[in-house]
């Protein structure tokens, strides 16, 4: 039996990646010496491996940006945008990295990065591979077998880690059309063999391909590939130990395709598809050949202990079937989706110890791994005793917890009828008493909710959360903020006015530390794209909204002005999806129990005089399945939750909802089954298309397409705003329309802001003399 890991965190305990990446980019260190730092954080991580005992330690699975961009300059798909770099500018390979990722503006050049996108359903951002239809492809970078080499020095023979090619084809794009980019394996299997012919020349002997995609619903076409490339590279490999990998969910239609694959090796996440096990053990060609079983379960994508009885007996099954050689221990996935070190976590302020002792980071986890082969395969000795009943404690601990249990919550969501989920009367009706009591112009016009986070809000945030400002000093601070805010909004003439959002640091952060149920990590980062790292809340146990928790700060931006103030709230499924979630009910239960606690939000805000409230859902699409079939059920509890948090108010109370850089075109029908009065969403960078859908599909209730990007610094002419609402008005009728910006403001500073919202509300104010004329 062995023990493997799959990839470990490469940012570094210390976020000692981001650090050095940040320095690197300003230029206060060299480039040296953040190879060194890479480096460092390399050793550390195979060393700390080495000594808790793992069998096979990855290599490759660090990255100074992404592994998906480290392919793409592996195999030399360097999109053409970027060649002038590399021959007039001769930019070395990490900067030209780097300029792949992040754009390249200097020295008269306007270069921009490649798209960036979510990884499956997790919150990490690879960057997409760009194809073209006589993409050729050439060995270009060497890094996986520098870091053979490098752990190799170091003493461990490491397992090299790649991006399957068939994955690498399907998460990139085609760039212009004629192709389908799987049929690009042809020039792109190539180059894989010759890293191969490298990693061999240099005696690798293990070889993990992570393929991903298997986890997705594949086409006949792309599982006939699989096979083909796969068989090719045996004939050519024979002797090479191929490890198949794939996680996120089960394989669905491609098990048939994955059980013929000629490969030494399969990794299964148990965690995501525990069922997938009996699909191997009783598979009577699996069980007869000489294929090995990688059981992935330790989740790599939360911050739970294993639980240790539940992992033994997947092991046994499997070695009952299949005999101890046959079958590895293994975390899920690779651990890039959870923090580094539970040990750093010593402030019992910050993290209560008696939550902290369910909990397991990277390190643990691969104590973990190590610990269930031991159990397993050692004579039973004192310490291993002790660690399997310190664990089986944890667990019962953990299940008959008070702070966990609230009965009056779950009593709450078991009461849920289906009258909750709805409004009293339909869009209509609710449109004209709305209309009657707002008043509101035709193309009126608002923002999403934030103002800019200048450095100065941050540094009080920081001062007051030290203890070097008082908490009426702090709060003068910020109503000065709202002030200025709600008389400058009035100024310049919008319609529904925010209160700026000032007083938060992160749109979920600030809820989940006013609701019970949620903890918090001072270290607890994880990667999400290059240098930025996210530190998730915890959701440990049954939640719950002791107090109010924006009525102050929305009805003191109201009380200043008599034009509506837009009460600002985050929704059940985005704080759910950005949160780490307890794993021991399902998601779909604690989802509607922050949707209870953001109904009664919703409802003492109402009560407090506010007439328009907003309900974020930025996250709603990425909490899709991978498999199309369990679509309908998670859109049946996420839109539930969204329409529970959301019901509960009079006709006269207007509901607006707020989503971004999504594609709609496939659950166009869940959208408009959240039935919020007004949804206003991203637009502008493509030009409206977006709208098309919404149009094609009839969508009945307003709808605010955004006319201003505000991911860029550029700010968009009153004209440039006018063509887009006239296309939109094209295709929707006007009184159905809303004039805003695409996304919060909080990134950008108050110079542009100003101008681009004061053009915003001169063009809404041009369009509204055309409709009227009409
Ligand atoms: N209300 C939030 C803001 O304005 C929405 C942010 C988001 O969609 N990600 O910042
Ligand atoms: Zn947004």
């Amino acid at each position: 039996m062995r023990t493997q890991n799959l990839g470990y965190p490469r940012i570094g305990s210390q976020r000692e990646l981001k650090k050095s990446l940040e320095q690197y980019w300003s230029g206060k260190i060299s480039l040296q010496q953040m190879l060194l730092n890479g480096k460092d954080i390399r050793l550390q991580n195979w060393e700390l491996q080495k000594s808790t005992g793992i069998d096979l330690i990855p290599c490759n699975d660090f990255s100074f940006y992404d592994h998906v961009l480290d392919l793409s300059l592996m195999v030399g798909a360097i999109p053409e945008r970027f060649h002038s770099l590399m021959v007039d500018k001769q930019l070395n390979d990490y900067d030209l990295l780097f300029a792949m990722a992040r754009g390249y503006q200097k020295d008269g050049y306007d270069i921009t990065a490649l798209e960036m996108t979510k990884w499956f359903d997790t919150n990490y951002h690879y960057l997409v591979p760009e194809f073209t239809a006589n993409q050729k492809f050439s060995l270009y970078n060497t890094k996986v077998v520098q870091e053979y080499l490098e752990a190799k020095q170091s003493g461990i023979n490491a397992k090299p880690v790649l991006l399957g090619p068939l994955s690498y084809l399907l998460l990139g794009k085609e760039k212009e059309p004629g192709f389908h980019r799987i049929d690009l394996i042809k020039n792109l299997l190539p180059v894989y063999l010759e890293v191969l012919e490298k990693l061999d020349a240099a005696n690798a002997f293990y070889i993990q391909f992570d393929e991903p995609c298997l986890s997705l619903d594949l086409t006949y076409k792309e599982q006939s590939v699989f096979l083909k490339t796969y068989q090719e590279i045996k004939t050519k490999f024979p002797h090479l130990h191929i490890i198949l990998t794939s996680y996120f969910d089960c394989f669905g239609h491609n098990l048939e395709t994955v059980l013929s694959l000629p490969v030494q090796t399969i990794h299964l996440d148990l965690v995501r598809c525990p069922a997938q096990l009996d699909d191997f053990l009783t598979s009577p060609g699996f069980v007869n050949s000489k294929t090995n079983l990688s059981l992935g379960i330790v989740d790599g994508r939360n911050i739970w202990k294993n639980d240790f009885l539940t992992s033994l007996s997947l092991v046994n099954a499997a070695v009952e079937k299949l005999g101890h050689d046959r079958v590895w221990i293994a975390p899920s996935c690779s651990l890039i989706h959870c923090p580094c070190d539970l040990d750093l976590e010593v402030n019992a302020e910050t993290l209560n110890p008696a939550i902290k002792k369910w909990m397991a980071f990277a390190k643990q986890k691969i104590e973990e791994v190590v610990t269930l082969k031991q159990l397993m395969c050692e004579v039973s000795d004192i310490q291993i005793n002790t660690k399997f009943s310190e664990n089986i404690a944890a667990q019962q601990d953990r299940l008959s917890s008070e702070i966990i249990h609230n009965t009056h919550v779950k009593e709450r969501v078991l009461s849920i009828t289906p009258d909750d989920l709805i409004r009293q009367d339909d869009f209509v009706k609710r449109k004209r008493k709305q209309r009657d009591v707002l008043k509101l112009p035709v193309f009126p016009t608002t923002t999403i909710g934030s103002f800019p986070q200048t450095a100065e809000i941050r540094a009080w945030r920081a001062k007051f959360r030290k203890g070097d400002l008082t908490e009426q000093q702090y709060d003068e601070l910020v109503a000065k903020e709202i002030r200025d805010a709600i008389n400058w909004q009035e100024e310049i003439g919008l319609d529904v006015l925010v209160h700026g959002e000032f007083e938060r640091n992160d749109m979920v952060e600030y809820f989940g530390e006013q609701l019970n149920g949620f903890a918090f990590t001072q270290h607890g980062w994880v990667q999400s794209y290059g240098s930025r790292c996210v530190k998730p809340p915890v959701i440990f146990g049954d939640v719950s909204r002791p107090a109010s928790m924006t009525v102050k700060w929305t009805s003191f931006a109201q009380s200043l002005t008599r034009k509506p103030v837009k009460g600002m709230l985050t929704g059940p499924v985005t704080i759910l999806q950005w949160s780490f979630v307890r794993n021991d009910q399902p998601r779909s239960e604690t989802c509607r129990q922050i949707a209870l606690a953001i109904r009664d939000e919703v409802l003492d805000l109402e009560k407090a005089g506010i007439s328009i409230i907003q309900i974020d859902e930025p996250a709603i699409r990425e909490g899709l399945p991978l498999h199309k079939e369990n679509w309908n059920e998670y859109l049946h509890w996420a839109v539930g939750s969204f329409r529970l948090a959301a019901s509960g108010v009079k006709n006269e109370t207007q509901i607006h909802t707020h989503m971004c850089y999504s594609e709609f075109n496939d659950i166009m029908e869940s959208i408009a089954d959240l039935d919020a009065d007004v949804i206003t969403i991203e637009c502008s960078r493509s030009q409206m298309e977006l709208l098309d859908v919404f149009a094609d599909f009839s969508y009945p209730n307003d709808i605010g397409p955004g006319v201003y990007d505000i991911h860029s610094p550029r700010t968009p002419s009153k004209a440039e705003m006018i063509k887009l609402m006239q296309h939109a008005q094209s295709l929707l009728p006007a009184d159905q329309l809303w004039v805003n910006p695409d996304c919060g403001l909080k990134t950008r500073h108050w110079v542009e802001t100003r101008i681009a919202l004061k053009e915003m509300v001169a063009a809404a104010k041009e369009l509204r003399v055309t409709v009227t004329a009409d």
